[in-house]
């Protein structure tokens, strides 16, 4: 997972968002293989979170291209696992506490423009639905136009 998280350009990447429909993420706030520190959690969870909450600029690698305002708690206390099964208690802040709550709700099934404000859902709603598209054909449930336009281009390309 850590190998599609850097050739996405990504921080941060949940199972179910690669087909595994486990409660595991991994994140690494550097982005860059090698550097900062690779975090994998099992079944986490959330017990405590700020009440001060921050405005952050987020992207996702479901929805490629949207980056759009996102509310949040600047920070989470959290249980998990780690890879061996042993229990864990952390306390992020900062960017890995914003990487953490995204890929949290990703193993609830929550998106992140499920907590865009209406005004900030409206301003990326064109994209959104071009998204939809492409991951719906990933899916194999059914050829949409746009999908169709975007392969007939990468073969003339
Ligand atoms: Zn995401």
């Amino acid at each position: 997972m850590f190998d599609v998280m850097y050739k996405t350009d990504g921080i941060g990447l949940s199972a179910p968002q690669v087909g595994v429909n486990v409660q595991l993420m991994v994140f690494n706030p550097a982005g860059v293989k090698g550097e900062g520190e690779e975090i994998v959690l099992v079944n986490p969870v959330v017990y405590k979170m700020s009440k001060r909450l921050l405005v952050y600029e987020e992207s996702c690698l479901s929805f490629p291209g949207i980056y759009a305002n996102v509310v949040r708690p600047d920070n989470v206390k959290i249980d998990a696992q780690d890879v061996t099964g042993a229990k864990i208690k952390f306390k992020l802040s900062g960017l890995s506490a914003r990487v953490f709550q995204h890929e949290f709700d990703h193993l609830q099934g929550i998106l992140f423009f499920d907590r865009m404000s209406l005004d900030v859902l409206e301003s990326v709603r064109e994209g959104l639905k071009v998204c939809k598209n492409v991951i719906i054909v990933q899916n194999n449930e059914i050829a949409s136009k746009f999908y169709l336009i975007a392969v007939v281009n990468a073969r003339t390309v």
